[in-house]
């Protein structure tokens, strides 16, 4: 199956945090998290207005999980605990409260609302609880790991202050393993240009400043933006290249180094499986892309 678009929202942590205080108590009068007498959250806590909605709860805890399982797979490290609050209303936040994540997501039945009936629509529907919800918790999860301490939120381009593409790669490896394998094969279909790494790593998102794409965010048609199509293949294939490299150790210290300097677009050389110098990385990821990459590290 074609994966979907999935653009992500726009608005730097700071905002989202005052979006989770707002938009939570809409749906199912979440407790606040740093209420003294709200017990801890441990894990994945699903919260849904309607009973009806025990399905989607299901549908929810096992996104949830999915979520956690892969990050820390991805980076050796357990997950932040995680909410996800179902509502009856077409598009999705994410957010963070502190240190931990939070997803506002539709239910079922919006969903299939919104994308009307039919195998086709079906399908779809799978699609959002599958692959879309596991990669916008993930979102939600590297923003209150790595940065859910910061008192004063720093100046973020896209999501979190991470370069665009570590964060998108690092959110499409929580997506199902049939998913990884589409948006690896997409990344060889691209043209010879687009796979220069240094020119990813200096990419920023090109969803920056796109009202299309933010507004498929809320139900809007998906964007036919190629260089926003092309740039989720592109980080999950970085990603991969790093972690094929070094595994969860040399993620792990990427991801330090980039929480200490966003914009270090050496970030890359010497670590755990890569060779000393830029140069040479990119001698390493020439040769990487020309062995065909598969998902063959990211089973599931
Ligand atoms: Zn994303």
């Amino acid at each position: 199956m074609r994966p979907f678009l999935r653009p992500r929202l726009l608005i730097p942590v700071v905002a989202l945090t005052a979006a989770a205080a707002g938009i939570g108590t809409a749906a199912a009068k979440p407790a606040d998290p740093t209420s003294p007498d709200d017990p801890p959250v441990d894990g994945c806590r699903i919260e849904f207005a309607d009973p009806s909605d025990s399905a989607d709860e299901r549908r929810a805890r096992a996104a949830c999980e999915a979520a956690r399982a892969r990050f820390t797979e991805l980076f050796g490290e357990p997950a932040p605990a995680a909410r996800v609050v179902l509502r009856p209303r077409i598009g999705y936040r994410v957010a963070t409260q502190g240190r931990l994540a939070v997803a506002f997501w539709p239910t079922t039945k919006v969903l299939e609302e919104q994308f009307g009936g039919g195998d086709a629509a079906t399908a779809r529907v799978e699609d959002q609880w599958r692959n879309v919800l596991p990669h916008e918790i993930t979102h939600a999860l590297l923003a209150a790991h790595f940065f859910g301490d910061e008192r004063e939120p720093r100046r973020a381009g896209y999501g979190t202050p991470f370069p665009d593409w570590f964060d998108e790669g690092a959110a499409i490896w929580a997506e199902s393993g049939d998913n990884r394998e589409v948006r690896l094969e997409d990344f060889r279909n691209l043209p010879e240009e687009w796979k220069d790494l240094r020119g990813i790593l200096a990419m920023p998102h090109p969803a920056v400043g796109n009202a299309a794409a933010f507004a498929a965010r809320d139900g809007g048609p998906i964007p036919r933006d190629r260089a926003l199509w092309a740039f989720y293949p592109q980080s999950f294939a970085v990603v991969s290249f790093v972690y094929e490299a070094g595994g969860q150790a040399a993620v792990r210290e990427l991801a330090r180094r980039l929480v200490e300097d966003p914009a270090d677009l050496e970030a890359l050389a010497g670590l755990p499986g890569l060779p000393e110098t830029m140069d040479e990385v990119v001698a390493a990821w020439d040769a990487w892309r020309a062995a065909s990459p598969t998902s063959r590290t990211a089973p599931g």
